[in-house]
């Protein structure tokens, strides 16, 4: 279990990134959404999509499992 964070400012692209705990690319406390403990970034994912429309993983903290799928998918 990791516990995930939703910027609550959109990146150059419009959208929300997801970070875990970790993150060095975590925002401030001010800027962020606490989510809650998920296994993985795709769990946050599907959580943060509940209340924003546009969300992506970080690359940074969640690029990992983002391949993961990647890879399962092909
Ligand atoms: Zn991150």
């Amino acid at each position: 279990m990791k516990f995930f964070y939703l910027n609550s400012k959109p990146n150059s692209e419009g959208k929300f990134e997801i970070h875990d705990r970790e993150c060095d690319s975590l925002p401030s406390a001010l800027d962020r959404d606490y989510l809650g403990p998920f296994n993985n970034g795709k769990e946050a994912m599907r959580k943060a999509e509940d209340s924003k429309s546009e969300v992506c993983l970080c690359p940074t903290c969640c690029a990992s499992n983002f391949q993961a799928i990647i890879k399962n998918i092909s």
